[in-house]
């Protein structure tokens, strides 16, 4: 901005020099008297209309401009298959959480969802079922969350719900809406498609990488109890 007005006023301070030292406005009386078809009063709206017409180019540019950058904004946080926003948007955000609790000793919570036995769909219908699949499962995520959650595809056919002022009890709360809403959704292909889900708390002094660890930890044990299932708290299996 400071730039481009520094150029603006050094860009007229020259021309206003040169014109100055051609005689501008003589020059263009000469001009119109040689070629007597063109009077000075004619090219004087020419100014106007020349500076509108600048305007509204500039103005339509600027427009351009911003939807653009509206656009790619979008693309840069969202999941360009499901509109769901991308892992780098939810990690950001984990991070802002983590700063907010410092701040104000506020907890979140976060939901690593696996769709079960999802090879098996693209292998039975094929992977554009496979993809309409993915969106209609995202569509439940994102009906079943409040506006303050952030559901984001983690990769593949895994998602994350990060649940902001939720605790584990929340969580599983959600976790068990979502099973439900699931149970409820005839999908595309007639089939029906569960989830396991591998829920972590945030507390004090964890970072990011280690609450999913802990989620991914559980999800795991979720998986291998029989798919289908809630794991909110981590146990050995022996
Ligand atoms: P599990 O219950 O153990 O999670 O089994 P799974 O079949 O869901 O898991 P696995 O990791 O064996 O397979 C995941 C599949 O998801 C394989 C991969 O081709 C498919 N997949 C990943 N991303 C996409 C996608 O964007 N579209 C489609 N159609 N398939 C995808
Ligand atoms: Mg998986
Ligand atoms: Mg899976």
């Amino acid at each position: 901005m400071i730039i481009d007005i520094t150029c603006i006023i050094a860009f007229n301070i020259t021309a206003f020099f040169f014109f100055a030292h051609i005689d501008f406005l003589e020059t263009l009386i000469e001009f119109t008297q040689q070629y007597e078809d063109y009077e000075v009063d004619e090219f004087i709206p020419l100014f106007f209309t020349l500076s509108l017409s600048l305007a509204i180019f500039a103005e339509r540019r600027r427009r351009e401009a911003v939807s653009l950058k509206e656009k790619y904004l979008f693309a840069s946080c969202h999941d360009h298959l499901t509109g769901l926003y991308n892992r780098l948007y939810l990690i950001n955000t984990a991070e802002t959480e983590i700063e907010r609790h410092q701040r104000t000793g506020s907890l979140f919570s976060i939901l690593l969802i696996d769709i079960d036995k999802f090879k098996k769909i693209n292998d039975l219908y094929g992977h554009h079922i496979g993809d309409l699949v993915l969106q209609e499962f995202s569509l439940i995520l994102q009906e079943t969350i409040r506006k303050i959650d952030v559901a984001a595809r983690w990769g593949g056919e895994e998602f994350i719900i990060l649940c902001r002022d939720t605790d584990h009890t929340g969580a599983i709360t959600l976790a068990q809406k979502i099973q439900t809403n699931l149970a409820e959704h005839t999908f595309t292909g007639n089939q029906s498609v569960t989830a396991s889900i591998g829920i972590a708390a945030f507390e004090k002094n964890t970072s990011f990488s280690t609450l999913i660890e802990a989620a991914d930890l559980r999800l795991y044990q979720a998986k291998a109890a029989g798919r289908n299932r809630i794991v909110a708290q981590s146990y050995n299996a022996s």
